[in-house]
């Protein structure tokens, strides 16, 4: 497996790395498998984060009888000094190692939360100690928000930055793609698959790959997956006229009003499943028309009537979604595909 360096610091990874969120859905023998697997086949650098429960304690058993190289990488999603070293305790813990190489601030999307983990003595300056303490190599930070983003690559205190990249979502990426190369900052693309809205996985990371200087972190729940993608990668075949017509026709199909299905707007005061509603076109797409206004997906769409517009769900998302309108448009569009679907049982 080819390496890259990430950022200017001495950080090489894997040419594509493994995104440990999935494997909180498995078992804990399949989650070690897979994780095995990607070691076996070079694609040594994990990232995981304190947030993805028996992630990390999975990595760490998987790591116990590998000798081979590994780069391992986590988060911490507090933003006090205490609680940064209660999480780092507990991960170098749970992958019973000594030390971590890329230890990031997670999901640092607005500044009021990036001005607290920055102030003085706070989480920031707790990874700091760390590092000269020997438990931390390198420092990075995950955000949804352009702004924040590009701010941390600016201030020069961090090594890596983990943001959305994708070929759906890709205009905000690129840009702050551009301010990392000219601080020598690190590129972790998240959302490879847009939030599940890329069905073409195999496009998705060939996208990717077009990037020099960005390592992409799919989320692997299976082993089929990891091995297509590491086949991908040691093609090294640059895209096709026909795929980046492909790439053209899928982003014009998508738009970008879309949920990104991550969940901050939540709870929903209301508790409306936001993000199942909001994907109510993807399934209607996807899905035979009685699936959609039957069971699961119509108990969303009847909730979603529920919606008193509080705005506190518009504050939260980190895309800036005008979630009310959203959630409006597609109760309409379930009432009326409902109508036609009955409609058409009672001939
Ligand atoms: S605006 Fe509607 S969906 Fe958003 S939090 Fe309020 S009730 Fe929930
Ligand atoms: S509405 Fe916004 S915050 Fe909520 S899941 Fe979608 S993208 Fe995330």
């Amino acid at each position: 497996m080819e390496m890259m360096s990430l950022g200017n610091n001495g950080l090489r990874v894997s040419r594509v790395g493994f995104g440990a969120i999935p494997i909180q859905r498995l078992n804990d023998d399949d989650a070690i498998a897979i994780i095995r697997r990607c070691l076996a086949l070079g694609v040594t650098f994990l990232d995981t984060a304190n947030q993805y429960s028996t992630s990390e304690g999975r990595i760490g058993r998987a790591l116990a009888d590998w000798s081979g190289p590994v780069v391992l990488s986590t988060k911490t999603q507090s933003r006090t000094a205490e609680g940064v070293a209660e999480h780092l305790a507990q991960s170098l813990r749970m992958m019973r190692v000594g030390s971590i190489d890329l230890y990031q601030l997670h999901n640092v999307s607005t500044f009021a939360d990036y001005e607290k983990v920055m102030a003085p003595g706070g989480a920031y300056d707790t990874i700091m100690k760390a590092v000269e303490d020997g438990q931390v190599k390198h420092v990075g930070i995950t955000s949804h928000q352009i702004d924040v983003a590009k701010e941390s690559v600016k201030s020069g205190r961090f090594e890596t930055v983990m943001y959305p990249l994708n070929f759906i979502v890709h205009e905000p990426g690129e840009e702050l793609l551009e301010l990392t190369r000219q601080h020598g900052v690190g590129f972790i693309a998240m959302k490879p698959f847009a939030g599940g809205m890329i069905d073409n996985a195999a496009l998705a990371i060939k996208y990717l790959l077009h990037y020099p200087d960005v390592v992409a972190i799919p989320g692997i729940e299976r082993l089929q997956e990891i091995e297509d993608i590491v086949r991908i990668v040691e093609q090294r075949a640059e895209l096709t006229d026909e795929e980046w017509a492909e790439i053209d026709r899928l982003r014009r199909e998508t738009g970008d009003r879309f949920c990104r299905r991550c969940d901050y707007c939540q709870p929903c005061t209301a508790g409306i499943p936001i993000s199942v509603v909001l994907q109510f076109p993807t399934m209607v797409r996807r899905m035979p028309l009685e699936n959609v206004v039957t069971g699961w997906i119509a108990d969303a769409l009847e909730k979603a009537t529920a919606c008193t517009s509080c705005g506190v769900c518009e504050e939260r998302c980190p895309y800036q979604l005008p979630i009310g309108e959203m959630l409006s448009e597609n109760v309409d569009n379930y009432r009326r595909l409902k109508h036609e679907w009955q409609a058409s049982q009672s001939h």
